[in-house]
């Protein structure tokens, strides 16, 4: 990171509008009043920097965090003293003493996980249960978790959160959800007075049956989607991604731009040369059929990006000039949109945002 961000920008600048973030914290919490709004913030809050987003988060008063690993969590339990954080991952083998050192607690995603953290817990040091129902990934099968209703082991694990995670949350008509919404219940039913969690981003949105004691949004809070494919989005955008254009070239019908001459010239076109590539984080899949936004302009990603630059069809931007910041996220240009442009999902976009860029924060 540059030591001072200079007046002219040279690389592509990445603005995060923390407001935003809160803003979509409480839209999620709103759409379940009963339950309690927690907030994902593993992979460095989804690209959008832990030590940012995370307290202002807390000052809006979200007291519960989850991250991946343990190495998160320290980082996380840097910034939020008095926060809950669950580690989703689990326990580590001998990693107890850390989770304890710092007031974390693992989601216990097997029976050796929860009998490692009840022989350290001793009924003393909370901790979450995961159970499968539908993955296959982490977590209890349905079976261990029924059979363990009423075992003192539990309460010796110190478990006060049961959590399943949905297999198709996005996808409301797949009929999953609605297997997975009912096993979860089952195993509430058969902990009574443990506190559960069920629903990712897309799963608030499934309704009340899928909300229970405590929401678990990532995504949306970040500006995702998490509604059906293309259905309008209830979210703020909270990344914004621009590059200066570098250089304007007009080129003849038959000239090759880039790479290996990927693209060719169908006509007279007129190029814009951008500050950024993909070790900044954009994916090369991008190349040909991502786009940008010059003066209002939507204007297309032509040959192979580059390690450090991009080049634009600006031919229909006519307030394409050297110096002019062309948009690669924002002004409604999305990140479903730029993540299903490059053939992948806006979560892989967000977690890829490079730490070249220069970020900046707004509100908060
Ligand atoms: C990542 C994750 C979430 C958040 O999911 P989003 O789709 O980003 O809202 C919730 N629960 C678990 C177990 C996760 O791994």
């Amino acid at each position: 990171m540059p030591s001072a961000i200079p007046a002219v920008a040279h690389g592509a600048r990445l603005t995060i509008d923390l407001d935003a973030i809160v803003a979509n914290w409480r839209r999620l919490g709103a759409q379940a009043p009963r339950a309690e709004c927690s907030a994902v913030v593993k992979a460095d809050a989804y690209g959008c920097g832990l030590t940012a987003v995370a307290p202002a988060l807390a000052r809006a008063g979200c007291r519960t965090f989850f991250v991946a690993h343990l190495e998160e969590g320290l980082a996380a339990r840097e910034c939020l003293p008095d926060a809950d954080i669950y580690i989703l991952n689990g326990l580590a083998p001998g990693a107890g003493k850390s989770f304890a050192a710092h007031r974390l607690m693992p989601v216990l995603g097997s029976q050796e996980e929860l009998a490692e953290w009840a022989g350290i817990s001793d009924g003393a040091l909370p901790a979450a249960l995961h159970v499968d129902t539908g993955m296959n990934r982490l977590g209890l099968h349905m079976s261990e978790a029924l059979a363990l209703a009423g075992d003192p082991l539990l309460a010796r694990a110190g478990i006060r959160l049961l959590v399943s995670h949905l297999v198709s949350a996005e996808k409301p008509d797949e009929p999953i959800n609605a297997r997975q919404i009912e096993a979860f219940a089952a195993v509430r039913q058969a902990h009574p007075g443990i506190p559960a969690s069920l629903a990712n981003s897309s799963g608030v949105f499934l309704g009340a049956p899928a909300h229970h004691e405590l929401l678990r949004p990532g995504y949306a809070l970040f500006g995702g989607n998490p509604t059906p494919y293309r259905a309008e989005n209830p979210m703020r955008p909270v990344v914004r991604l621009e590059s200066p254009i570098l250089q304007i070239r007009d080129v003849e019908a038959g000239d090759t731009a880039g790479y290996n001459g990927r693209w060719q010239a169908p006509s007279p076109r007129r190029l814009a040369t951008l500050s950024l590539g993909y070790a900044d984080g954009y994916p090369r899949s991008g190349s040909q059929t991502g786009h940008a936004l010059v003066g209002g302009v939507l204007c297309p990603i032509l040959g192979l990006i580059s390690m450090d630059l991009i080049i634009l069809d600006v031919t229909d931007a006519p307030g394409a000039r050297r110096g002019v910041m062309a948009t690669l996220i924002g002004d409604g240009l999305d990140v479903d949109t730029v993540g299903e442009a490059a053939g992948t999902i806006g979560y892989e976009i967000l977690t890829g945002l490079g730490s070249r860029y220069v970020r900046s924060y707004t509100g908060g």
